[in-house]
């Protein structure tokens, strides 16, 4: 099965994705991920990304796409976070796939209002190593410790800071709200309250993707 989750930033596709890897045993693809990956180790990716990611605007398409497609080659089941987010990047991974006979089989759309998604956006602190995000609303800075999946330095995201965290929100209105429409015209999307406890909203996600009870 081949999965993508789509929804604004903050709305938990990371969260859900890795619920979703211990379930069906799918490769998680994230593009944020592998982008800021690309910017830490300062390749060539890395350096045309970066000034992107820091405005909180979309790295380029032939630069997203270059990158996805490499890292889907050779993987059958997998889950994309974060990709697409235009129709031009929808396009272009719906055709790659077609030509080694594989398709997206379902899109989760993960919804959440603005002002829920400003504030665990604000709160999220990130693992350094392997980009686990945890929620710190409410815990004293002193208290944060480390990353509970690999016990790494957590860090503040320069861009989940309030100026660019509207940007982001105002960047998915305009350029990835429209793949919504695109996947229920081909009947692939099902869409998820992502507001809840996170075991059953991965209940929900589970359902949609027709393996839940
Ligand atoms: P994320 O970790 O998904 O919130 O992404 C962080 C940043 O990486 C975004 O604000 C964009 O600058 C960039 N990015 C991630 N995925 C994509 C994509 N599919 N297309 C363009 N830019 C992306």
């Amino acid at each position: 099965m081949n999965l993508v989750l789509l929804g604004p930033p903050g709305s938990g596709k990371g969260t859900q994705a890795e619920c979703l890897v211990q379930k069906l045993g799918l490769a998680h693809l994230a593009s944020g991920d592998l982008l800021r990956s690309a910017v830490a180790a300062g390749n060539e990716l890395g350096q045309r990304a970066e000034s992107y990611i820091k405005q909180g605007v979309l790295v380029p398409d032939e630069v997203v796409i270059g990158l996805i497609l490499e890292a889907l080659e050779g993987k059958g089941g997998f889950i994309l976070d974060g990709f697409p987010r235009t129709l031009e990047q929808a396009q272009a991974v719906e055709q790659a796939l077609a030509q080694c006979n594989q398709a997206i089989d379902r899109v989760v759309y993960i919804s959440a209002a603005e002002d829920e998604l400003v504030k665990r956006l604000s709160s999220r602190w990130t693992c350094k190593q392997c980009q686990a995000p945890h929620n710190m609303q409410g815990v004293p800075s002193d208290l944060r410790g480390k990353c509970s999946r690999c016990g790494e330095e957590l860090y503040q995201r320069a861009d989940d800071q309030p100026e660019t965290i509207r940007k982001r929100l105002e960047v998915y209105l305009t350029q990835t709200v429209p793949l919504i429409d695109h996947y229920r015209r081909s009947s692939k999307l099902a869409e998820v309250n992502g507001v809840g406890e996170v075991a059953q909203i991965t209940q929900a996600v589970l359902q949609a993707v027709g393996v839940g009870r």
